[in-house]
C-alpha cells in the first residue's frame, strides 16, 4: 500500500497573525494530517530525532493559599503531601550540578506560592543566577507575578517562566475560587 501526503498546502513560515477561520480550520483536519503537518514543520526547523532534556525542582512544597482543585500542594486539601520550605541555594545547586551531569540542559524550579513573596525574591534571584552560571538554561514557576519583579527574574539571567491558565474563563469559579481568570491572564 502506498501513503500519500495530504494535498492541504503547508505553510511552514513562522506566523503571528492566524485568522480565526485558519485556526479552525487546523482544528478540523483529519488526525493524521495534522500529524503529517506538524512533523513538516518540526523537521524544517530542528532536528527531528532530539530532545531537549529538562529537570523540574520543587523549591518549595505544598501549604499553597491557592485552592486550585487539581493540585495536591494547596493548602486547603489534605492530601499527606510533606511540606517543605523554600529549599537552600547549595541544595538547589547541587540538584542543578547532578540534573546536568545527567544530560540535563535545562532547569526549572517550581514554587508552590500565589506569588512570590518580598523576602524570598532575593533567593530566587540568586537561584537563577548560580544555576545560570552551571550553562543551563533556567526556567521557573511561582505564581503570578508583578512586572517589576518580572524584570528582575529577566536581569538575573533566566530565560523562561511557566505559567499556565488552568481553564477556561467560563469554568475558571470551578477550578479555583482564590484568583480569576483576569489575575492569571494579567
Ligand atoms: S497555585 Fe500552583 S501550587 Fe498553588 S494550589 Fe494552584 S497549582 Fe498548586
Amino acid at each position: 500500500m502506498t501513503a500519500t501526503a495530504p494535498s492541504t498546502a503547508i505553510s511552514t513560515a513562522i506566523r503571528h497573525d492566524w485568522t480565526l477561520q485558519e485556526a479552525r480550520d487546523l482544528f478540523e483536519l483529519p488526525f493524521n494530517d495534522l500529524l503529517f503537518r506538524a512533523q513538516s514543520v518540526h523537521r524544517e526547523h530542528f532536528d527531528p530525532n532530539e530532545v531537549q532534556v529538562s529537570t523540574l525542582l520543587s523549591i518549595k512544597t505544598g501549604a499553597c493559599p491557592e485552592d486550585c482543585k487539581y493540585c495536591p500542594q494547596s493548602g486547603h486539601y489534605n492530601t499527606g503531601l510533606e511540606k517543605e520550605k523554600l529549599l537552600e541555594i547549595e541544595k538547589v545547586v547541587a540538584e542543578a550540578k547532578a540534573a546536568k551531569g545527567k544530560g540535563a540542559s535545562r532547569f526549572c524550579m517550581g514554587a508552590a506560592w500565589r506569588s512570590p513573596s518580598k523576602k524570598d525574591m532575593p533567593y530566587v534571584l540568586d537561584m537563577v543566577k548560580q544555576v545560570k552560571s552551571l550553562g543551563l538554561e533556567t526556567c521557573m514557576t511561582l505564581g503570578m507575578l508583578k512586572e517589576s519583579q518580572a524584570k528582575e527574574l529577566a536581569d538575573a539571567g533566566l530565560d523562561y517562566y511557566n505559567h499556565n491558565l488552568d481553564t477556561s474563563e467560563k469554568f475558571y469559579s470551578h477550578i479555583i475560587t482564590t484568583r480569576t481568570y483576569k489575575d492569571r491572564l494579567d
